[in-house]
């Protein structure tokens, strides 16, 4: 396979954006994820990555906030199953917050 945009270059890589074939001279490395040096698909990632650090922190906030109610709920109703539910599910919110940020490196 050859560059998009050099013909007389053997591809090396393919951008993870726009799916183009890329020689060394066109590629640019960010994290061990390719992308074109030119245009916009660097940028693209940017944002993306971004957005995945916003959420996965949003993520988190709402898994304590499930957390802590369960606790309450527990101590102030008594009620133990409502409360382990909803602090279970704050959990898998949490963590899925943690993993969703760890993804989203600069
Ligand atoms: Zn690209
Ligand atoms: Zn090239």
């Amino acid at each position: 396979m050859k560059c998009n945009r050099h013909p007389d270059a053997d591809a090396t890589a393919i951008c993870l954006q726009c799916g183009r074939a890329l020689c060394p001279e066109c590629a640019q490395e960010i994290n061990d994820e390719i992308y074109c040096k030119t245009g916009p698909c660097a940028e693209k990632r940017e944002k993306r990555v971004g957005y995945q650090r916003r959420a996965g922190g949003l993520a988190q906030i709402m898994g304590l906030v499930f957390i802590a109610l369960g606790i309450l709920a527990a101590l102030l109703v008594g009620e133990l199953v409502p409360s382990l539910f909803s602090i279970f599910a704050g959990l898998i919110v949490f963590i899925y917050g943690l993993f969703l940020e760890k993804q989203a490196k600069l």
